[in-house]
C-alpha cells in the first residue's frame, strides 16, 4: 500500500458513470465529501444508452437548458415488426425521447461534479472491499494507474460501477442472471428516407427461428433513426424468461457477434439500414435488464445503484434517467442519516435504518415504475416469446401482440 492510503470520505463511489457522478454530485449538494473511482481514462469511458425523456433532474445535474441544448428530439413513436418483417404495430410517441452524445453528456456531469468538489479520480480499479466485522463494508482497494494498491475508507461505499459491480460480485450478486447482451453500435449514412422512417424501429425474433444459432435467446433489434442519416442500431437479448428456457443458452460474446454478423447482411427490413453506411461504433457489451435487485445494501456500510442493482426500465432498455434518480435518492437518504450519526457514521447503519430505507425507496415512485415495468414486460415476453416462440405462432396472433403492446 502507498501514496494516499488511510484517506477518508463520506462517500466512496465505485464507478463514474451516470450513476456514481450523480450520486457525487448529490452528496457535496449535502455538505459530505465524496471520492469517485473510475477505472477509464474518463467516467463512463464507454459510450452506452444515449436516449432520455426529459425530466427535471436533467436540469438540476447538468445545468438548466443543457440537454435541450444538445440533443436530437424524436417525437415520431414506435414501430414493432413482427418476425420476418412481415406485420407491423405502430405506437405513438408518449413524450419526447432527447438523443445526445454520450461523451458530451458524461463530460458534462464530470463538469460539474468536479465544480461541486467531488475528488473524482480516473484509472482508478477498484478490486475489492474492505470488510469489518458482520461483513460491514468499511472501504475499497483499487489499483491505480502504474498498478499500485490503495486503501481508501467510506463512512458508505457506494456500488455504482454497472453490470459486473465488483461490490455487487463480492456480496454474492449473480450478475449473470440480470445482465443480457446487447450490441452497442452507430451508423453514419445509414440507408433510410428520413422522411419516411421517422420512428424507432424494433424488429421481435423468437427463439429458434435462426437456422444459424438453435440455441440463441430470444431477441430483439432495433434501429433508431436519429439527424442527418445518423442510425443508433443494435440487438437485445431477451432474457427475463430466457435464463428458465431448457433450450435457450447465454450466448457467448462471440456466438452473440456471430447472430449480429448475420443479421445485419441477412435480416428482411433491419439489413437495409446497413447498406453503403459507415460503421462508426460497434461494441458487444451487457445489460442488466433480466432482473431488479430486491435489497440494494448487501452489508452494512455498502450500497448497489444503477445497472449495479438492474434498475433498468426492461421496456426500451433504459436505465440513464433512472440510475441517476435512484442515485439520488439513496445519497440524500445516507447523507441526512451520516449527518445525525455525528461521530460515529457506523451507528447510521443499524438494522432499523437499513430497513427504514429499503422500504422508503420501495415506495418511490421510480422505484414503483421500474418494479411495474418488470412485471408488465414479464408477462409480455411471456406470451410472446415463450408462449407464442415460433415466428409462425407469433405472425398469425399478432394482433393479440400488437393489443398487448397497445395496453402495455
Ligand atoms: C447498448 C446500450 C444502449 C442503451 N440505451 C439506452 C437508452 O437509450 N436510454 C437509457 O436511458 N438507457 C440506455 N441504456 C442503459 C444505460 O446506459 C445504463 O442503464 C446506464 O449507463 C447505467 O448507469 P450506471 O452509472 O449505473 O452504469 P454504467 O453506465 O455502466 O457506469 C459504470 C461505470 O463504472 C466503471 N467501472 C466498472 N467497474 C469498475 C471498477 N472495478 N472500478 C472502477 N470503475 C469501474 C465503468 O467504467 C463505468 O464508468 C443502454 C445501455 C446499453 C449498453
Amino acid at each position: 500500500m502507498t501514496g494516499q492510503d488511510g484517506e477518508r470520505f463520506d462517500f466512496v463511489i465505485v464507478g463514474g458513470g451516470p450513476a456514481g457522478l450523480s450520486a457525487g454530485i448529490t452528496a457535496a449538494r449535502n455538505g459530505s465529501s465524496a471520492l469517485v473511482l473510475e477505472q477509464g481514462d474518463k467516467p463512463g469511458p464507454r459510450p452506452r444508452g444515449e436516449g432520455v425523456n426529459p425530466y427535471r433532474l436533467f436540469d438540476e445535474l447538468l445545468g438548466k437548458g443543457f440537454l435541450e441544448a444538445h440533443a436530437f428530439v424524436m417525437t415520431h413513436g414506435s414501430v414493432y415488426h413482427s418476425p420476418g418483417a412481415l406485420k407491423e404495430v405502430v405506437l405513438p410517441s408518449g413524450r419526447p425521447l432527447y438523443f445526445f452524445e454520450w461523451r458530451e453528456f458524461m463530460d458534462r456531469l464530470e463538469e460539474v461534479a468536479r465544480e461541486e468538489g467531488v475528488t473524482v479520480r480516473t484509472r482508478a480499479r477498484v478490486t475489492g472491499v474492505l470488510e469489518g466485522e458482520e461483513r460491514q463494508c468499511l472501504g475499497v482497494r483499487y489499483a491505480d494507474a502504474d498498478g499500485e494498491v490503495h486503501e481508501v475508507r467510506g463512512a458508505a461505499v457506494l456500488g455504482c460501477d454497472g453490470y459486473q459491480s465488483v461490490i455487487g460480485q463480492h456480496y454474492g450478486v449473480a450478475y449473470d442472471r440480470m445482465s443480457c447482451p446487447i450490441m452497442k453500435c452507430r451508423l453514419s449514412g445509414a440507408n433510410f428516407d428520413p422522411e419516411q422512417t421517422r420512428a424507432l424501429q424494433f424488429y421481435l425474433i423468437g427463439h429458434g427461428d435462426l437456422p444459424y444459432a438453435p440455441t440463441f435467446p430470444p431477441c430483439v433489434a432495433y434501429a433508431f433513426p436519429l439527424a442527418d442519416q445518423q442510425m443508433e442500431v443494435g440487438l437485445m437479448a431477451r432474457m427475463i424468461h430466457g435464463h428458465r428456457m431448457k433450450t435457450v443458452d447465454r450466448p457467448s460474446q462471440e456466438a452473440f457477434v456471430e447472430v449480429w454478423s448475420h443479421l445485419k447482411e441477412e435480416y428482411p427490413g433491419f439489413r437495409e439500414y446497413f447498406v453503403g453506411a459507415t460503421i462508426d461504433h460497434e461494441e458487444p457489451t451487457d445489460l442488466p435488464n433480466a432482473s431488479l435487485l430486491r435489497d440494494n445494501v448487501p452489508a452494512p456500510g455498502a450500497v448497489l445503484l444503477g445497472d449495479s442493482a438492474g434498475f433498468v426500465d426492461p421496456f426500451g432498455s433504459s436505465g440513464i434517467y433512472y440510475s441517476m434518480e435512484m442515485a439520488r435518492w439513496w445519497t440524500q437518504t445516507i447523507a441526512e442519516a451520516l449527518q445525525q450519526s455525528g461521530d460515529d457514521p457506523r451507528s447510521a447503519w443499524s438494522d432499523h435504518n437499513i430497513s427504514r430505507w429499503g422500504k422508503g425507496f420501495r415506495a418511490t415512485k421510480v422505484r414503483r415504475h421500474i418494479r411495474g415495468s418488470y412485471l408488465k414486460v414479464g408477462l409480455l415476453e411471456w406470451y410472446v416469446f415463450k408462449h407464442l416462440r415460433t415466428a409462425e405462432r407469433m405472425n398469425r396472433r399478432w394482433w393479440v401482440v400488437s393489443a398487448l403492446m397497445k395496453l402495455g
